[in-house]
């Protein structure tokens, strides 16, 4: 048998692929959320960092450029004057014989010109490099002759440079100038500014910052520690500028350390960023953020370093802005940029998921109404249809109810054929009476007995009367009619009754106890209550025909409470009794025992169903003595509202 085709497979893999497509959408999803997040916080880092970086520059070249003026002004305010020295006589006089007089003239003139003009100090040299005059006394026969600025002068040119004093040990800024003797040199005068102002201004650049010779030593520095390093890169400086700077004397034999910051700012280089360790202290404290995060001591940290040549010398100020604050705000900005984005996606994933609901609801609600339309066209189908079945069940109940009265009106007429022959009977002797008076009345006219004819005369006039009595309730019980309910009392109609059966009755010498009390009153029909009466009377009469006792008993009387109040009315006989199988179908239609077309079988059918209509009931038992009961129950009649003009008195 060649194997089934695997056709659940496709479905199960379908079945699968949903949620797993869902899942890989969800990641996915996910993950472009997270790299849109960090790509933000990434471009926001370092757009941040640029512009921090900028600002930074901008403001810290600002003060630089400040900074550098002044050192400027400071360096080369006073420096053309040592070239005016030559000029005064005391100093020509000197160098042309330098006794003792002539030294204190010149030493004179000296000290007052330093003091006028703030230098440090000033001096003369004679050719050799000896000091002759000087504003210090103490520098008086010094040889100087190894001093640059010495052998620069001598060679005719001015001569500047940092050297710290060989006496003082003070640092200074030397300006020295040949003294012309004619064409000749005959000596130099020199001036030295001091560096203090400088060293006091530091602060106010606000960052750590340093001034470095032409020799790329740094002379003066807001860090005292960074004094008197080399930046000539980490070797410090080369042997042969060493064994020169010992002949100087530059430094006075201090030892020339190399610079501990990894700083290579080209000549024409304004800026330049670098990572660097400081010694400790040296970052300016965090001003806080919102990710005010000290850097780890020993961690490098980036530092924006700003360099300025003071124009006409070779020095360069070099200035170190620390980064850290610039990163820190980065990293804030980063975050924010990362929440920014993080929130613009939410909120979109939030509309987006909005949208679908209400488009789902919207689906929802056109399904709804479109099942609501469904309902109320089915509705209106199933109320006409309901309204149809409603118009022919009132046309199919007025037909029964038709059918109901003829059925009655049948019943009435069956009973009146078996009431004919009582009453027949009852009309035969008055009849026969009339016949006779009215033939002996003639005769007494003839004979002219005027009177006794008129005595015969009023006589037939009663018999008349007493057989009109006879008729006069068949007329009433033989018109048809529909049932009109109304106060009934019961004596009245169980007394037409009787007097129907009368003539039976006596002939066949029943005993009637009548135990039903006047006043008493039901609420229904009058003519259909006598008509169930016969019925019930006849039936009992029916029953004894061949009873050795014939006693008929009716008793009437109300049963019940206020509310379930009913009139009863009870019709016993002593007549065979129902036996269990008569009894069960003593009210179906057509039902009779009675033999030879003696009854109909409708009686007690109408019975009930009148009794029905009225709001009663009609049911039957064996008599406790023997014989059948017939119970009729009946509403009592409602009672009437009280008149209002019954109890008011009569004006
Ligand atoms: P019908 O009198 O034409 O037979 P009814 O409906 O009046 O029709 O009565 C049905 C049957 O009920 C009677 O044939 C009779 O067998 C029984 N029946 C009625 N009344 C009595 C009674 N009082 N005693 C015994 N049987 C009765």
């Amino acid at each position: 048998m060649a194997p089934e085709p695997l056709s659940v497979m496709p479905a199960t893999s379908g079945r699968l692929a949903v949620p797993l497509r869902r899942r890989w959408t969800l990641w996915s999803g996910l993950l472009v959320g997270l790299a849109l997040v960090a790509l933000a916080a990434w471009a926001g880092f370092n757009a941040s960092v640029r512009q921090g970086t900028d600002s930074l520059r901008a403001e810290a070249s600002h003060q630089l450029d400040l900074f550098a003026q002044v050192v400027q002004g400071l360096v080369r305010r006073l420096e053309p004057l040592p070239g005016t020295v030559q000029l005064a006589a005391e100093v020509q006089a000197l160098l042309q014989r330098p006794d003792a007089a002539r030294v204190a003239t010149a030493a004179a003139y000296l000290r007052r010109l330093n003091a006028h003009l703030g230098s440090a100090s000033i001096f003369v040299l004679d050719e050799r490099g000896q000091v002759l005059a000087a504003s210090d006394a103490a520098l008086h026969g010094q040889d100087l002759s190894f001093r640059p600025y010495f052998l620069e002068a001598l060679s005719g040119r001015v001569g500047r440079h940092f050297a710290i004093g060989l006496l003082d040990g003070q640092p200074g800024y030397y300006v020295s100038h040949p003294i012309h003797d004619g064409a000749r040199v005959a000596g130099v005068a020199v001036m030295k500014v001091a560096l203090d102002p400088i060293d006091r201004a530091w602060d106010k650049l606000g960052a750590p910052a340093l001034l470095a010779d032409s020799n790329q030593v740094v002379i003066l520095s807001s860090r005292p520690e960074w004094r008197y390093t080399a930046l000539s890169g980490a070797g410090g400086l080369s042997v042969e500028r060493r064994v020169a700077l010992q002949t100087t004397r530059l430094y006075a034999d201090r030892h020339i350390a190399p610079f501990p910051l990894q700083v290579d700012l080209r000549i024409d280089e304004d800026s330049q960023v670098i990572e660097a360790l400081l010694p400790a202290g040296l970052a300016p404290p965090s001003p806080g953020g919102l990710l005010a995060l000290p850097s780890p001591p020993g961690a490098p940290r980036g530092m924006l370093v700003l360099g300025r040549t003071i124009d006409g010398m070779d020095w360069r100020l070099l200035m170190f802005a620390d980064l850290g604050v610039v990163r820190e705000q980065a990293l804030s900005h980063a975050l924010l940029a990362a929440l920014a984005t993080a929130s613009a996606l939410m909120l979109a994933l939030l509309v987006n998921q909005r949208r679908r609901i209400l488009r789902q609801k919207l689906s929802a609600h056109r399904e709804l109404e479109a099942q609501v339309a469904r309902r109320t066209q089915a509705l209106s189908e199933a109320n006409e249809q309901l309204r149809k079945e409603v118009a022919e069940r009132e046309a199919a109940e007025a037909t029964l109810r038709g059918a109901q009265d003829e059925l009655v009106h049948a019943g009435k007429m069956a009973a009146l054929g078996q009431l004919a022959t009582g009453i027949t009977h009852e009309l035969t002797q008055p009849l026969g009476a009339i016949r006779t008076l009215s033939a002996n009345a003639v005769q007494f006219m003839d004979r002219g007995q005027h009177e006794v004819a008129a005595g015969n005369l009023a006589m037939m006039a009663r018999l008349a009367d007493q057989m009109g009595a006879i008729i006069e309730p068949l007329k009433g019980f033989a018109r048809k009619s529909s049932a009109r309910p109304a106060v009934t009392p019961v004596d009245r109609a169980m007394r037409n009754a009787l007097f129907l059966h009368d003539h039976r009755l006596r002939r066949e010498g029943v005993a009637v106890i009548d135990e039903v009390p006047p006043g008493l009153c039901a609420w229904c029909d009058p003519n259909r209550l006598e008509q169930v009466l016969i019925n019930l009377v006849g039936n009992a009469a029916d029953a004894m025909h061949d009873a050795p006792r014939r006693e008929l008993r009716l008793w009437a009387g109300e049963v019940g409470g206020m509310v379930d109040g009913m009139v009863e009315i009870h019709v016993s006989d002593c007549g065979s009794g129902l036996p269990e199988d008569v009894r069960q179908r003593l009210f179906e239609p057509f039902f009779s025992t009675k033999a030879d077309g003696g009854g109909l079988g409708l009686g007690l059918a109408i019975s009930r169903d009148i009794a029905r209509e009225a709001g009663g009931e009609l049911e039957a038992d064996n008599a406790p003595g023997g014989g059948a009961r017939f119970i009729l129950r009946l509403p009592v009649p409602l009672p009437s509202p009280p008149n209002p003009l019954a109890s008011s008195p009569s004006p």
